[in-house]
């Protein structure tokens, strides 16, 4: 099957998948206040109302998608809608982001519904740290600590750890996370810090760039290689140590990847974001509650990628006097805009 392309080619290939916007945690970066306007309820896709987006997302060349949050594993009976996506001819990569806070629960039932692969967030080893970057108390890292053990433990193989990195709170981790990593086992990506909804504390000083990040660890370890792999979308750079170790950068806001950014969003409540940084939406909830038919989805599916002419990380990167992206006011009138509603 062709992919449907947009504007500069790019093709709908991955689709990641938020199944809540509630969260356990409250981030500084991205959820820095305890409350906030949350979805309706009565407007949360069931199960089976999802399991028809993605059939028709499926049926124009997604092959990939990623369940994501808020806090995915808030969501009642996951390992359900794991079942019902798992099975789906032309669904080659399931995959789950979590802060790992409920993994030890729920680890091996989401193996046993038919997930593929785990990524955990963990930005930080030391527990004195959590509550400040998290507001919630320590013993909660150990639960972080103990889901992302308990993956291998139960059947992942590929499991990866995920790192916002943020100057003067965890640049001083790299190694230690790299070495952690391995010891899981696990493959460790640092995310450059992004000015995206949600994060209403961001400054440009607190960004740890790629360069940066590639500085302390080779002065640590040696030459570091890169890893070439052609024709790859994946948002995260590898890299290789002269030990063999490998892990990723995500350089998102020195280095945006929007020239190859094939991803989609689709929050809880069925609205189809093309771009993290987008301010406009596509409404697949009314649609679908209002009986629109597989192939009424489709077109407007096809119609909206077609138009898709997104580049938001690069226009970011452009502009002048660079600051937090939408201001607090604004996010409390409309929480789509918020990253945690949309995905990471
Ligand atoms: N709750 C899940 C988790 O913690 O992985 C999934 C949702 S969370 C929004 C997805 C990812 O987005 C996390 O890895 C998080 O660290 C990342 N993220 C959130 N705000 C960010 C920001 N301002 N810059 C870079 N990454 C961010």
């Amino acid at each position: 099957m062709t992919p449907v392309a947009d504007v500069y080619g790019r093709s709908l290939r991955n689709l990641r998948l938020s199944v809540t916007d509630r969260c356990n945690l409250r981030c500084g970066y991205c959820m820095p206040e305890e409350e906030y306007a949350w979805l309706p309820r009565d407007q949360i896709l069931h199960f089976e109302e999802i399991s028809t987006l993605v059939d028709v997302f499926l049926g124009l060349g997604v092959d990939k998608v990623r369940l994501t949050g808020g806090e995915p594993l808030l969501r009642r009976n996951l390992p359900e809608l794991v079942r019902q996506l798992a099975g789906k001819p032309g669904l080659r990569d399931l995959a789950l982001t979590t802060n790992g806070v409920l993994l030890v629960e729920h680890a091996r039932a989401l193996k046993e519904a038919g997930l593929h692969r785990l990524t955990v967030s963990l930005d930080t080893l030391r527990p004195e740290r959590f509550p400040p970057l998290t507001r919630r108390p320590a013993e909660t890292h150990a639960q972080v600590l103990a889901g992302i053990a308990a993956a291998p433990a139960a059947g992942f193989v590929v499991t990866k750890l995920d790192t916002v990195v943020i100057r003067g709170v965890n640049d001083d981790e790299l190694a230690d996370l790299i070495e952690f990593g391995r010891s899981v086992p696990a493959e460790v990506r640092f995310i450059e810090y992004m000015d995206v909804g949600g994060a209403t504390r961001w400054s440009m000083d607190q960004v740890v760039s790629r360069a940066e990040i590639l500085g302390v660890l080779g002065r640590r370890y040696g030459a570091i290689e890169p890893i070439v792999e052609p024709g790859s979308t994946a948002p995260a750079e590898r890299f290789r140590l002269p030990d063999g170790t490998t892990f990723g950068i995500i350089a998102s806001t020195t280095a945006p990847f929007c020239r190859s950014c094939d991803r989609s969003r689709l929050t809880a409540d069925g609205m189809w974001y093309l771009c993290l940084y987008a301010v406009d939406g596509v409404d697949l909830l009314g649609p679908l509650r209002r009986g629109a038919t597989v192939d009424e989805l489709r077109a407007l599916i096809t119609g909206g990628w077609r138009r898709r002419a997104d580049r938001g990380a690069e226009e970011r990167l452009a502009s002048r006097d660079r600051g937090p992206l939408i201001q607090i006011g604004q996010l409390k009138r409309d929480p789509h805009l918020e990253m945690h509603t949309r995905g990471g």
